[in-house]
Formats: structure tokens, sequence, C-alpha cells
């Protein structure tokens, strides 16, 4: 009960608040975790559509099952990356990161980065982070932001107005709670605010879990976000398009 109120209460007060100046909605597509299906049929529908994603990835993860949903292997990593989609970082060990102790979530993360490393390269680096489970508090709400450029939880609704980037809200495309009016209102929301939607989602098969999308559940979405004309980026260049706004403008003359 108590962190429920202490996560209402972090969800209410910004701790790396950004001011959005854009003057169009955005919208990107994230896998979490991330089963193999994400890697595999989802890689392929985000690029049959020209889309570039982003995939949170959580190193403890790779050739496991999790949760009874087969996961990625380091190919699918090195596939992806190659693809130019987003490799983001999901922690190691995917910890409830309420009450750790700073020093214990630093070797989670460094762990996690040795893994990336070790497939993807030595000069890799995380941009952006997704808390397991969407669970903080505020030291490592804190952490997060100095260590990332932006940190993703699960709280429900549109990037707008002010935007925590160390807690970036989340549209679940979940099949549990996915309808064509779940979709629409958000991405009417996005249009009218010049709103940042970030869709996250698990699994990918016609068989999905409830924490997973359909095929169908992702063609929908991206046909809606095409028809609307929305422009759609990694999680990574959406964050550094708004922060480009803030930049001052460099006078020639
Ligand atoms: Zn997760």
């Amino acid at each position: 009960m108590f962190a429920r109120l202490e996560m209402a209460g972090l969800n209410l007060f910004p701790s790396k608040p950004v001011v959005s100046k854009l003057t169009s909605p955005l919208v990107s597509f994230s896998f979490d975790d991330f089963p193999k299906s994400a890697a595999t049929i989802g890689a392929e529908i985000m690029e049959e559509s020209h889309i570039l994603a982003t995939y949170y990835l959580t190193g403890s993860n790779c050739q496991s099952c999790f949760e009874n949903v087969e996961q990625y292997d380091g190919d699918d990593v090195l596939r992806l990356y190659k693809a130019g989609h987003e490799i983001a970082c999901h922690s190691y060990a995917h910890p409830r990161l309420r009450g750790r102790t700073k020093e214990e979530i630093a070797v989670d993360l460094a762990n996690n980065l040795s893994f990336a490393r070790a497939l993807i390269g030595q000069d890799f680096q995380f941009q952006s982070f997704a808390y397991p489970y969407g669970e903080f508090d505020a030291s490592s709400r804190g952490l997060m932001g100095d260590s990332f450029e932006t940190a993703r939880g699960v709280y429900r609704g549109v990037n707008k107005a002010t935007i925590d980037f160390a807690n970036l809200r989340t549209v679940p495309l979940e099949l549990r709670r996915f309808n064509a009016a779940y979709l629409r209102s958000h991405i009417d929301d996005a249009i009218k605010n010049n709103g940042w939607i970030i869709f996250f989602t698990h699994d990918v098969a016609d068989n999905c879990t409830n924490y997973g999308s359909t095929p169908k559940i992702l063609f929908d979405t991206i046909q809606e976000v095409k028809s609307a004309g929305i422009e759609v980026l990694t999680v990574r260049d959406a964050a550094r398009k708004i922060m480009a706004a803030h930049l001052p403008t460099v006078s020639t003359s």
C-alpha cells in the first residue's frame, strides 16, 4: 500500500522535467525483456513498415525462458542493432529497484552494459532505460535520471507539456487491455497536445500472453499512427528531438 502511495506521489513530481516544445506528435514502439518473438515477428512487422523500435534488454534473460516465454539470444541482439533498432537497458537481473542501494543498482547496470558490449562491441553505450516492473523509489529514479538520457516506467499516459525524462509515461500494447477505442483515445491525445506516445509490449504472436501483442494489434497500431501522419522514432531519437528544441540557436550574423 505504501509502495503504491509513494509511486503515485513520485508520478506527480518529476525529477528530470523537460518542457516539451514539440510542434507535432511523436510515437515510439518498444519491447521489454525481451521475448524471442519480439526480435523475430515483432521486428519483421516493424521493418516491413520502415519503423525502428527500442528493445529494452535484460541480460539475464538471454537464451532463457521467462514466465514461460522463450527469450532472445545473442544473435537477435546483434541483428536488431545492425538493423538500426535501439538496444536499451532494462537492467541485467530484472530486480525491483525500490529499496535497493545505489551500489547494488550500479553493479546490476554494469553487468548489463558488459553483457551488451560483449555482443555489440566495446564502444557500445545505452541511452535509454526502462524500470523492471515499472517500479522505483526517489533514490533509484534519481540515479536512473543521472545514468541515462531517459528512463521509462509503466505509468500510463501520453508524454506532453512537462515530461519527466526519469519517468516517461507509456501506453501498453497488451492483449488484456487493447481495443480500437483505447488506441484511438491515446492517438487523439497525442495529436491534440503534440504529445509523445511510447508504446510498449512483450511477446508478439497469434497466441501471445496477456502482456504481449498479436501481430494484428501491432499492424492496427502502425496503421493508425501512419494514417494520422505521426512521425515514429526510437525512444532515444524522440528524446533527442525534444531536447534539441531546447538548444540555443546559434546566430551566424
Ligand atoms: Zn520487464
